[in-house]
């Protein structure tokens, strides 16, 4: 569906108009495109305390091809970078800024106190206006929960209100995250570093991302651009909307799928999977037999590499108002059904060993919505499903993860009332509403082999919108 705010204020007139009325202007989002280089501009990287991270940065960095330039304050970085023959310099001198780069990246991870902030805000205050629009600053640090002193943990714990509020403030479709690595995770960075610094993230910001030890094996793939390649995919409620669009990411980074959906949706069923060169099965994920369904044709293709749960429903009425099998349909469809599902393929082995389990759940699952007890209950349940499954089949080599869509243009958001729908595009810190191409970028990253480390992390992908914040 068309934003055609975000298109008239982006044309010639409704830019003059906009400046002359001072009204908002959203910028179109830069999103990725085949090919495209990781970052198209200069990462400025800075640190604050003694920083244990930068050999890692300085690997990826070479990989992907990325210039970079140091803070004044971060003088170890220019030998490291050079022994890992890496394009860089200084940046900035005698307190005046450098050239405008494309991202940030501080490493916080050696900051033992909140004595040491002020590398923080120098960092920052000297920074913050050389970015250039949709540009991408990434904070690293260690996962408070880890830390062995009080000190550390708070300071680490207080990154969270710096990037959530720099998110806020930086405008021109710059976005913000900070990443937790876990001590001896350092070398599980690179598919995040790769998302985060992409168009990639587009509508991602405001996140906290934790990597840790790999739940499984971590394989690097030989093209990132074909980062499935060779693997098998089994996307449910692929007809249309999101779950078309993930179909049709995992497809082009090389994956063979299998798109699920109900029979009323079959000519749709049919056309996504064979755009996609996949394989269509008409299946309610709701009916009791679902999950001997779904692992006999697990089973038939030798095992699923990449399982994600994407099909759902609403069915919104306020509780003292909503019949009983609305609230059921809506908890069975979105919930129980995955659980089932989830305990019949890991105990089945229809399941690689390796394998990624990718859930969507909801905003309204985080912050609550009226008309939505059922369906918040439900994708609420699908991030304690998320965190507490995480352990237990990381035990097994396999990682599940969940992505928390906000106001996305689909035909479900197309639904909703003119007023409420201008209000959920325009109370985010972009001003706008997100694609379902940004939803299927970041199952791709989580899916991807490279993503060993993420397990149990919920990511919002909704442009940091103001419910639920
Ligand atoms: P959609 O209604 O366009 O698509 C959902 C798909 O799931 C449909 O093809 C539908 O037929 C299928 N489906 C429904 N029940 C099923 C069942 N029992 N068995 C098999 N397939 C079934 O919705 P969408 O906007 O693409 O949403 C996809 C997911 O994203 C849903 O889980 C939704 O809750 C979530 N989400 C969407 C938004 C948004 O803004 N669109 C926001 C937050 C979360």
């Amino acid at each position: 569906m068309n934003d055609s705010y975000l298109d008239f204020v982006n044309s010639p007139f409704g830019n003059w108009l906009a400046k002359s009325v001072g009204l908002p202007k959203p910028l179109v989002l830069e999103r990725y495109q085949a090919g495209q280089p990781v970052v198209r501009g200069s990462v400025l990287v800075g640190g604050g305390g003694a920083p244990q991270l930068l050999e890692a940065l300085a690997r990826v960095f070479k990989n992907i091809g990325a210039q970079t330039l140091a803070h004044p304050q971060l003088r170890p970085w220019l030998p490291i970078a050079n022994q890992a023959g890496l394009l860089t310099g200084g940046w900035g001198a005698d307190g005046a800024p450098g050239e405008k780069v494309k991202a940030l990246v501080f490493d916080a991870s050696g900051m033992d106190d909140s004595t040491q902030s002020d590398a923080l805000y120098a960092f920052f205050h000297d920074s913050a206006r050389s970015l250039l629009p949709c540009g991408r600053v990434l904070i690293l640090g260690r996962p408070p929960e880890g830390c062995s002193s009080p000190r550390k943990a708070t300071v680490q714990r207080a990154l969270e209100g710096l990037s959530r509020s720099l998110a806020k403030e930086l405008k021109r479709a710059i976005t913000v995250q900070l990443i937790y690595v876990a001590q001896g995770a350092e070398d599980q960075i690179e598919s995040s570093l790769r998302f985060f610094l992409s168009p990639r993230s587009a509508y991602v910001t405001g996140q906290v991302v934790r990597i840790g030890l790999p739940a499984g094996p971590q394989h690097i793939p030989a093209d990132w651009d074909r980062s499935l390649a060779g693997k098998k995919v089994l996307v449910t409620g692929a007809s249309r909307g999101i779950g078309a669009a993930i179909a049709q990411a995992m497809a082009q980074a090389g994956a063979t799928l299998t798109c699920l959906d109900v029979a009323q949706s079959q000519p749709g069923l049919d056309r996504m999977a064979a755009s996609v060169g996949g394989s269509a099965i008409e299946l309610d994920i709701g009916a009791e037999d679902a999950p001997q369904k779904l692992v006999a044709a697990g089973l038939a293709q030798g095992g699923w590499d990449v399982v994600v749960h994407n099909a759902g429903i609403t069915r919104d009425k306020t509780l003292a108002n909503m019949a009983p099998h609305l609230w059921q349909a809506v908890v069975n469809v979105n919930l129980s059904a995955q659980e089932r599902s989830i305990d019949a393929l890991v105990e089945s082995g229809a399941l690689q060993a390796g394998a990624r389990i990718v859930c969507v759940s909801s905003i309204s699952g985080i912050a609550g919505n009226m008309g939505q007890t059922n369906y918040a209950f439900s994708k609420a349940g699908v991030i304690g499903m998320v965190q507490s499954m995480a352990p237990l089949l990381a035990a097994r080599g396999i990682s599940i993860n969940a992505v928390a869509p906000g106001f996305i243009e689909t035909q479900m958001t197309a639904a909703v009332p003119f007023a409420l729908r201008e209000a959920g595009r325009r109370m985010n810190s972009l001003s706008q509403g997100g694609l379902p191409q940004d939803v299927a970028e970041a199952i791709l990253w989580f899916a991807s082999p490279a993503s060993a480390g993420l397990n149990g992390n919920v990511v919002r992908v909704c442009g940091q919108s103001l419910i639920g914040a």
